[in-house]
């Protein structure tokens, strides 16, 4: 089997070798090592199978990681733009060097940066005494599975018990719903670009789309962004698409609103024509990204089989304990759909085996999917904890008291006024003691504020706790807790 990393292969201990595993993983992603790993330290006889040749997962590689890095990389682009206002150079020359952005050159570094990341993978698997099986795992029965390698050779493992982490992927429109759907990617696609399309276009309205989109904008391509309706991330409070949308059209994206793609052409020069309802003329574009969402990855895995139940959208039913209906399966991170985020696969795949394997300490141990903070990784970043303005009114009604603020954070105070982010925080507060329950910020470094936000929520933090922090001077954050 070929692996990407810059190891070399680690032995792969068969079942006939090792014998029955306590634990066996299907998945090498964030979940599936984090539960693995955590077992193996209790002294569990763990093994793992990972379909893709390559440990990590989406998240390593195609996911947080580099996603993260371009867009580090869009930031050095704004750094860049706005120097010359702390008199550095002059536009023109700082601008020609923003212009002069390679991404063969960076993606090559970002590939090499992930192939080290998978090597370490590889290295804490065999430290930690997990067995590694690389291919592509189905269920026999409950306590079987059969492995496929890349080969075609196909043996079983048995195991009392087996955590399935096999993650999601993206979603594309069928043929029949898009014609023409085809000639777009998906995010996957989007880290195999070789080169930057000079015009661009992303569909849809949720963390991928408005990353992607960010990426690409800030790099200098001519960014398209569909989205059905007028606002993006509808899910989150109101606030953040209120401030993001009219400052990613001020920085240069078009955005398409109540948009509806009928069908999507390909020229014979290779640009793609995308189709509006209700509009003549169609947009051409170099380059298609669909980011319409996800799905489990549970074709082909055998839950039929075993009689694991799925909802009607293909993740893996679940209870408080990460437990399925059949009573040694148990399921973690996205393939149960429930908060799709890299810490929360990891947190809920580690307490499993506390509670598993860790004695009477952990016999409770289970994660709490309330209060999960997240952040989007926009320009200017977005991060938000709890519940949405809307969400709170809808289940506490006029309990709920509300703080907003709005300004142009500091970072601008030397750019002319077209070059100011904005930024703006809301807190939501419940009853007579004001506990916090929602944090909802949109502004630069908003990434960093939040998780120590998230604490104090967590511990429930009252509008008296945050009053009585004393402010840090000057900063962004400062408003948070000067905002009554
Ligand atoms: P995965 O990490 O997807 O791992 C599942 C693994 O199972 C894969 O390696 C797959 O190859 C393997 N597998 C599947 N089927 C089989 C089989 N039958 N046999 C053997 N192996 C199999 N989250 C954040 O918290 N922050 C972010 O900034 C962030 N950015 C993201 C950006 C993008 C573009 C995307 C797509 C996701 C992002 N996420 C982010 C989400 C995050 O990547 C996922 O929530 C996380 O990876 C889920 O972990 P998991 O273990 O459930 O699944
Ligand atoms: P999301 O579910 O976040 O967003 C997809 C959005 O696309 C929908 O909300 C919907 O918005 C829109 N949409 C759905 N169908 C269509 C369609 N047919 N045409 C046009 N638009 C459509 O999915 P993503 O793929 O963006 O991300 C998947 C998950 O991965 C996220 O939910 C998140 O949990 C995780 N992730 C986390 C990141 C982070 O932590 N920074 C970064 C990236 C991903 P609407 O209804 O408004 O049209």
């Amino acid at each position: 089997t070929t692996r990407v990393s810059a190891m070399p292969p680690l032995p792969v201990s068969k079942a006939a070798e090792v014998g029955e595993y306590d634990l066996f993983v299907i998945g090498g992603g964030s979940g599936g090592l984090g539960c693995a790993r955590r077992a193996a330290s209790y002294g569990a006889k763990v093994g793992l199978v990972e379909a893709s040749h390559r440990l990590g997962g989406t998240c390593v590689n195609v996911g947080c990681v580099p996603k993260k890095v371009m867009w580090y990389t869009s930031e050095v682009a704004d750094a860049l733009r706005n120097a010359a206002s702390y008199g550095f150079g002059s536009d023109e020359v700082n601008y020609g060097i923003a212009n002069s952005f390679e991404w063969p050159k960076l993606k090559a570094k970002r590939d090499a940066y992930i192939h080290r990341l998978n090597g370490i993978y590889d290295r804490n698997l065999a430290k930690d005494n997990v067995d590694y099986h690389e291919g592509f795992a189905s269920f026999i029965d409950a306590n079987t599975v059969e492995i496929k390698e890349a080969n075609g050779e196909k043996y079983t493992v048995k195991a009392k018990t087996i955590v399935v982490s096999v993650g999601g992927r993206p979603t594309l429109p069928t043929e029949e719903q898009v014609p023409g759907a085809k000639y777009g990617m998906d995010s996957d696609g989007f880290f195999d670009l070789e080169t930057q399309p000079k015009r661009v276009a992303v569909v849809g309205a949720g963390y991928i789309a408005v990353e992607l989109a960010g990426v690409f904008n800030g790099l200098g391509s001519d960014t398209h962004l569909f989205i059905r309706y007028d606002a993006v991330l509808r899910t989150f409070d109101p606030m953040l698409s209120e401030v993001l949308v009219p400052w990613m059209e001020k920085t240069g994206m078009h955005i398409h609103k109540h948009s509806a793609i009928p069908k999507i052409e390909k020229t014979e020069s290779g640009t793609l024509l995308i189709h509006q309802k209700g509009q003549d003329k169609p947009v051409e574009v170099d380059a298609l990204v669909w980011a319409i969402g996800r799905h489990s990855n549970i074709d082909g895995l055998g839950l039929d089989k075993v009689g694991v139940k799925v909802d009607n959208k293909g993740d893996i039913v679940v209870d408080e304990w990460q437990a399925t209906n059949v009573p040694n399966i148990f399921a973690i991170g996205d393939v149960q759909g429930k908060a799709l985020l890299t810490p929360v696969a990891i947190a809920a795949g580690r307490r499993l085996s506390n509670r598993l394997y860790g004695g009477p300490k952990f016999k409770d141990d289970k994660l709490s999917y309330e209060d999960i903070p997240s952040v989007v990784f926009s320009h200017p970043t977005i991060g938000s904890v709890g519940l949405s303005e809307p969400e709170a009114r809808e289940k506490y009604g006029d309990a709920i008291k509300v703080y907003k603020t709005q300004f142009r954070d500091m970072s601008g105070a030397m750019l002319d006024e077209d070059h100011k982010q904005p930024t703006a925080y809301k807190l939501v507060c419940l009853g007579e003691e004001e506990r916090v329950i929602g944090l909802h910020l949109i502004g630069k470094g908003s990434d960093e504020v939040l998780q120590g936000f998230a604490v104090a929520i967590k511990a429930g933090a009252t509008r008296k706790t945050f009053q009585d922090t004393v402010a840090i001077h000057p900063t962004s954050a400062e408003e948070i807790v000067t905002i009554f």
